[in-house]
């Protein structure tokens, strides 16, 4: 894998629940492979979060496993790189975040740092075939906090694949994590999560600071 490509604002209702002008396509932004966290099936993952950075919000998304690259692919090209999928969490630092976004400068420091990216096990596309229309969820403590389908998504996942080509190449073994839904929230040490998408399903538990 040579990244892990987040596209930001690809859901319309939750660009409006952060109070966010919604742009024309949706942001891209990167995280290194090596803040990456991957549970098994049936798996409970302990996390741990920054404490001292502020809220710490989790953003379910249908995350993407690439089995070709390339640069200005498209459509069809688009939709023959997608492998495999999973469900994930795309961990952000809001506090942070809303900051960044008033000075204008790039979101990294919200988005990256150590288990701020989560997936599960990965479901070959050839055996999850209805993926677009299969809806994906987060529960906290067992009470639901996002739910999605990706047909709700401003750009698909073959046209967030393209639309990413179009400015820098992508590589064989890169993840897309899509967009989140509405619903993003903070978690806290303590709290437990689970997701599913599919027969996709394992659980999360978060501690504070790594010791
Ligand atoms: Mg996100």
């Amino acid at each position: 894998m040579d990244k892990i490509v987040c596209v930001g604002k690809n859901y319309l209702e939750h660009a409006k629940e952060l109070g966010d002008a919604i742009p024309e396509k949706p942001v891209l932004f990167l995280k290194p492979p090596s803040i990456l966290r991957q549970a098994r099936q049936g798996e409970s993952l302990n996390l741990f979060m920054p404490i001292d950075r502020g809220c710490v919000h989790h953003e379910c998304e249908i995350v993407i496993q690439l089995q070709k690259g390339g640069f200005r692919m498209d459509h069809s090209e688009a939709e023959r790189a997608i492998g495999a999928v999973s469900v994930g969490l795309d961990m952000t630092l809001r506090d942070k975040q809303a900051e960044l976004k008033k000075s204008g400068g790039p979101w990294t420091v919200a988005k990256v740092f150590p288990d701020s990216a989560i997936i599960g096990p990965w479901v070959p596309i050839e055996n999850f075939s209805n993926f677009l229309e299969a809806p994906f969820s987060l529960k906290i403590n067992g009470v639901l906090r996002q739910e999605g389908r990706a047909t709700q998504m401003r750009l698909s996942p073959a046209e967030c694949i393209a639309y990413i080509s179009e400015n820098f190449p992508l590589c064989a073994g890169d993840l897309i994590f899509t967009g989140t839904p509405k619903g993003v929230n903070s978690v806290v040490p303590g709290d437990a999560g689970m997701l599913t998408f599919g027969s996709i399903e394992f659980s999360l538990l978060w501690h504070g600071l790594k010791p």
